[in-house]
C-alpha cells in the first residue's frame, strides 16, 4: 500500500562494477549531477551518491555505490556488495578487453550479493563511434545468455545514462513493491 511504501522509503542500494576506467564513475557524475569529467582521477573519493526518483508517481531513492577505484587491485571489498538489491555492470565498447572481463565480475557479484539481484549490463562510450570493438549484437547476446538487462550508453553525451538508471531502479520497484 501507499503507506508501506512510505514507511519503508524505498532505498536501493546498487552497485557499480566493471573494469577500471570504463566509465562508471562518470555515468553517476551525470545520472546524479549532471556533470562528466575528462579526467578519471577527479572521480575518486565518492562512496555512494543518493538520487531521488519517481517510479509509478511514488517517490523512491536509489542509493548508487562507486567503487572508488578500489577495482584498480582486481576486485572490491563484500561488504561493498553487501545489501545491494540491483547492479549496472559496465564494459566500455571501445576496449574488447573489459567486455572479456563481465563473467568475472558477475561471479564476483553472485559470490558476495544475493542471486537474486536485478542486474543491468552496460556497453558505455558509444560516443566513441570509430573506435567500436564491441558489437551491439555480442553485448545484447552476453546480456541475453546471463539473463540481464542490457543497454549501451554514453556518459559523455549523455546518451541512455537516466534511462539505463532508470530501467533498473524500475525493475527492483516492481520486485520489491
Ligand atoms: P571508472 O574507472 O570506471 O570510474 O571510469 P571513469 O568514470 O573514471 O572514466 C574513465 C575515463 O573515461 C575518464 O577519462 C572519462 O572521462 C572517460 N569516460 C567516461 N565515460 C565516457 C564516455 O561515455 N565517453 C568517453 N569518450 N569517455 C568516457
Ligand atoms: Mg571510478
Amino acid at each position: 500500500s501507499e503507506e508501506d511504501g512510505q514507511s519503508r522509503g524505498y532505498l536501493f542500494k546498487i552497485v557499480l562494477i566493471g573494469d577500471s576506467a570504463v566509465g562508471k564513475s562518470n555515468l553517476l557524475a551525470r545520472f546524479a549531477r549532471d556533470e562528466f569529467y575528462t579526467n578519471s582521477k577527479s572521480t575518486i573519493g565518492v562512496e555512494f551518491q543518493t538520487q531521488k526518483m519517481e517510479i509509478d508517481g511514488k517517490e523512491v531513492k536509489a542509493q548508487i555505490w562507486d567503487t572508488a577505484g578500489q577495482e584498480r587491485f582486481k576486485a572490491v571489498t563484500s561488504a561493498y556488495y553487501r545489501g545491494a538489491v540491483g547492479a549496472l555492470v559496465v564494459y566500455d565498447i571501445s576496449r574488447s578487453q573489459t567486455f572479456d572481463s563481465i563473467g568475472r565480475w558477475l561471479n564476483e557479484l553472485h559470490t558476495y550479493s544475493d542471486m537474486n539481484v536485478v542486474t543491468i549490463l552496460v556497453g558505455n562510450k558509444t560516443d566513441l563511434k570509430d573506435a567500436r570493438e564491441v558489437s551491439t549484437e555480442d553485448g545484447k547476446a552476453l546480456a541475453e545468455a546471463h539473463g540481464l538487462f542490457f543497454m549501451e550508453t554514453s556518459a559523455l553525451d549523455n546518451s541512455n545514462v537516466t534511462a539505463a538508471f532508470q530501467t533498473i531502479v524500475k525493475e527492483i520497484y516492481d520486485i520489491l513493491s
